[in-house]
């Protein structure tokens, strides 16, 4: 079965892990060190702390703005739920904002309303999470001044928006959010196998994700010797995690990173393969925002009707195309539910998964592919 998406191994990246295993470190070492210099380097962000994933380093990210218990942290209806779950670890309730249904984007004027609303019944958010949902940034802009007026704190889930650009920079540099994070799943725009990264421009909050990171524990003996002059001391001040990556993983990011931006050209081939031939389809791709360039993560196509989505989804699964939607409201899961969530509050959230689906694009995917793919949802979509 040909998946709607999936990692390029080189043998330069068997090489690199390969390297470490042979090293005196394979867990948490100097190629971890590297691996996040790369990355904040590549974003243009000035710190960058890995985590064994990117869910991990969300919930550190809302740790480091103390959403605790009592909090409210608002997301997007249509994410991966664990934009959602990170502020559940912390014990805050979960806002959703309806999205835009021709992206699949936070809307900024949901938002606005939602937050007008919230202020009137003083129950406003600590934090908003924004997804950049198949590579494409959010409105960045428009939503951090809206936030700014609610005193709301701004975190990109930018899980698979790494190599994508807004208004001219890259995502992640951290421009009108106080943290962004990456995932380096092997679905995701580049891998480490499992692993994430939290980028932000702020050293305070950098250093205190590496100790949240490792069990709070601090190891800065000039700060340690304040209570004690022995050698190898170490203090816990606060409640921390496990959350390491290893150099194993980190490797493979390093030598993964260095071919980001072929993977990002190889994506935009694709895309434009798609584009061009769905310009008189019903099929319709995602509308596209001027100031975004997409690390074309996901190539999401909407159709007329769930029907036909499913018809399409059928098909090409009996044609070896295994692809899949991106996503279900995560007000419909039912531990959300469960909570209160009322999956009709956010009809464009619904409207928007009823008729998606993400069709195959991945580095070494062919254009040829392209044409049987589109060929295939065209027999479903004109018969109907
Ligand atoms: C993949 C993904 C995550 C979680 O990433 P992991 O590295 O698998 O923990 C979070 N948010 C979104 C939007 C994702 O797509």
């Amino acid at each position: 079965m040909t998946p709607y998406s999936r990692q390029s191994i080189s043998e330069d990246d068997i090489e690199a892990v390969i390297r470490v295993l042979k090293s005196n470190f394979i867990t948490q070492g100097p190629v971890v060190e590297e691996f996040e210099r790369a990355v904040a380097e590549y974003c243009g962000a000035t710190h960058a702390v890995a985590f064994v994933n990117a869910t991990c380093a969300l919930h550190v990210a809302l740790k480091l703005l103390d959403v605790t218990v009592g909090d409210n942290v608002w997301v997007p209806a249509v994410s991966f739920v664990a934009t959602a779950n990170c502020a559940r670890f912390c014990g805050a309730e979960v806002g959703f904002v309806d999205v835009a249904p021709d992206t699949g984007l936070i809307c900024p004027s949901e938002l606005e309303k939602k937050l007008e609303l919230a202020k009137r019944e003083r129950r406003l958010p600590k934090v908003l999470i924004v997804v950049h949902l198949a590579g494409q940034s959010a409105d960045m802009e428009r939503i951090a001044q809206i936030c700014q007026i609610y005193g709301v704190r701004l975190v990109e889930d930018a899980a698979h928006a790494l190599s994508g650009e807004y208004m001219g920079k890259k995502v992640g540099c951290c421009l009108f959010s106080e943290i962004a994070v990456f995932s380096f799943h092997p679905v995701k725009p580049m891998t480490s196998g499992e692993g994430g990264m939290l980028v932000t421009n702020q050293a305070s909050q950098a250093r205190r994700a590496r100790l949240l990171r490792e069990h709070g524990l601090d190891r800065d003996v000039s700060h340690a010797a304040k209570l004690s002059d022995a050698p190898l001391h170490y203090e816990q001040h606060e409640l921390g995690y496990n959350y390491r990556l290893s150099d194993i993983h980190s490797a493979l990011g390093v030598s993964q990173i260095s071919r980001l931006d072929h993977f990002l050209c190889e994506r935009e081939d694709l895309a434009a393969s798609y584009l061009q031939r769905l310009s008189d389809s019903n099929l319709k791709p995602l509308k596209r925002n001027t100031d975004c360039r997409s690390s074309w993560h996901l190539f999401v196509v909407q159709c007329d009707s769930f029907e036909i989505r499913n018809a399409i989804l059928r098909k090409l699964g009996d044609e070896g195309f295994s692809v899949k939607i991106h996503y279900m409201p995560i007000p419909n899961q039912p531990y959300y539910q469960s909570l209160g969530a009322r999956p009709y509050d956010y009809p464009k959230a619904q409207s928007y998964w009823s008729r998606s689906l993400s069709l195959p694009l991945f580095p070494g995917f062919q254009i040829s592919e392209v044409d049987r793919v589109v060929a295939l949802c065209e027999s479903i979509s004109r018969a109907r």
